[in-house]
């Protein structure tokens, strides 16, 4: 039950760096861990020198007394983040090829404060997924039992951070592809509220609710990445112009919270039991520490997931429209006429995910059944979006499980994507809604396998909810 915290970047970095090559020596023993670990198949590409070369730099520009924020901060890229010359393939043939012209904008913004980049990461193709089965690169193996999944969809970005080949990794999270890769890896995983983070440079799934993320081993490095990355954007105009606070310097909670938990949630037929009494358990900690605690009814949750499932391949259909063989990456070298250059590109280059979801994406569209479907979920998101914001402006924070079961056997459910989907039972409501969550490890199950909190905000509550989460992490473990 007790809770893991893992020393933060910061707290290292101040010992360890006084008049060493830091640096070089961090970078040494994250690609140390990275070839020890090869079988896992979280990375697809290592930028090996680039990195033992930036470190050189930067371990200089510490000397001098010049390093940035994130001096020696290594970092893993979702395979979705473009990175300025640098390949980036959405883990999938479509892309083969493709080279960024242009770096992400969070990605640049870890650059110019001495970040160092280790590579990209293996994940479901264009985000699809939530195992890491989807990918055209073989899957990825959860580090803590390899015959079980990590998660998806940012799955290697999961098991870069939890096997010590990087320090932290930025991936998306569109339903929950950091939060649940998170808690079946045992670490820390931020969906940020949906207009706290920039786009730019991160290759679209839906659009309306595509967020950038954070996994890290503790909720401070978290912190310290979000100050870095977060914040308005000239390149992608749907970024909040909100200042954004020094997350890091409000790590503590001084105050007791008022804390909901949906009845509906720990009832749910699915759920694992041992997920359902640890979640009990922090329910009665919280209790016992003088929070409020209340349960609230939220008989929407069975319309959550449909709701996600509709409008997400719905704008996917239209966001991979653009692959088609002719502007980017992969074309097959099979077509003949114009048409058959998009039929057989499309054909040959998306995996059978993503065609699937572009399939029921396109006929959610279609002009016979938009208004029966699209339009019937946009109008279900609304009313998830104002209920959930009901129970906000009542309590601080809700709480719920962060995955409905533990990491599941690899191929457990490859021929069965119905059951696939329920592992983002939980995780999609905050993705409907925007409003910003994070899963943080609690406990283990009786085979070992990590159990996730998820702890959900209002919008643009990351300080809050960074502070209560640090608090949960930290005076769990004490006790
Ligand atoms: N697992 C979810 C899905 O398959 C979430 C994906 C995501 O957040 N990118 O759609």
């Amino acid at each position: 039950m007790v809770l893991k915290v893992h020393p933060s970047f910061g707290a290292l970095h101040a010992v360890t760096s006084k008049g060493r090559d830091h640096c070089l020596e961090e970078v040494r023993h994250c690609l140390a861990n990275i070839a020890k670990n090869k079988h896992l198949n979280a990375f697809l590409t290592i930028y090996e020198e680039e990195a033992l070369q930036r470190a050189r730099t930067i371990d200089q520009k510490i000397r001098e007394g010049k390093g940035g924020k994130l001096a020696g901060l290594v970092v893993g890229l979702k395979d979705l983040l473009c990175y300025q010359d640098h390949p980036v393939q959405a883990s999938s043939k479509m892309l083969e090829g493709f080279i960024s012209q242009f770096s992400a904008t969070v990605v640049q913004r870890l650059i110019d404060e001495d970040a160092i980049i280790m590579g990209h990461q293996n994940c479901d193709q264009f985000g699809m997924g939530s195992s890491n089965e989807n990918t055209a690169f073989g899957p990825v193996l959860n580090p803590i039992d390899p015959t079980k999944v990590p998660g998806g969809s940012s799955g290697g970005s999961a098991v870069g951070v939890q096997a010590g080949m990087c320090h932290v990794a930025l991936g998306s999270d569109t339903g929950g592809s950091v939060r649940q890769p998170a808690a079946f890896c045992g670490i820390v995983g931020l969906k940020p509220t949906y207009a706290r983070i920039s786009r730019h440079g991160l290759i679209a799934y839906a659009s309306s609710f595509d967020t950038i993320g954070i996994l890290s081993k503790n909720v401070e490095d978290c912190a310290t990445v979000l100050e870095v990355i977060a914040g308005k954007d000239d390149f992608d105009s749907t970024v909040a112009k909100k200042t954004v606070p020094p997350y890091t310097k409000q790590l503590t909670l001084n105050k007791k919270v008022k804390v909901a938990y949906l009845k509906e949630t720990l009832e749910h037929q699915g759920l694992q039991e041992e997920i359902r009494s640890n979640t009990l358990a922090t329910i009665r900690f919280l209790k016992s520490e003088g929070h409020q605690v209340g349960e609230v009814d939220f008989s929407l949750l069975e319309y959550v997931l449909p709701t996600y499932q509709l409008l997400s391949t719905a704008e996917a259909s239209a966001n991979l429209a653009r692959f088609d063989g002719v502007r980017y990456g992969y074309r097959s070298p099979h077509a003949t006429t114009l048409t058959s250059i998009y039929n057989k590109t499309r054909t040959e280059g998306f995996g059978k995910e993503v065609q699937r979801r572009i399939l029921l994406g396109t006929f959610a569209l279609s002009a016979n059944y938009c208004d029966a479907y699209y339009v019937k979920a946009q109008k279900v998101r609304r009313l998830i979006k104002e209920k959930t914001e009901a129970i906000l402006a009542e309590y601080d924070f809700i709480i719920l499980p962060t995955t409905p079961t533990t990491a599941f056997r690899l191929g457990g459910y490859t021929q069965d994507p119905l059951t696939m989907y329920l592992a983002d039972t939980y995780t999609v409501q905050a993705s409907v809604a925007g409003v910003p969550a994070i899963s943080i490890p609690n406990g283990v199950d009786k085979e070992g396998l990590p159990i996730g909190l998820q702890i959900i905000a209002n919008a643009f509550e990351e300080q809050s909810l960074l502070a209560f989460a640090q608090y949960l992490s930290k005076v769990r473990e004490e006790k």
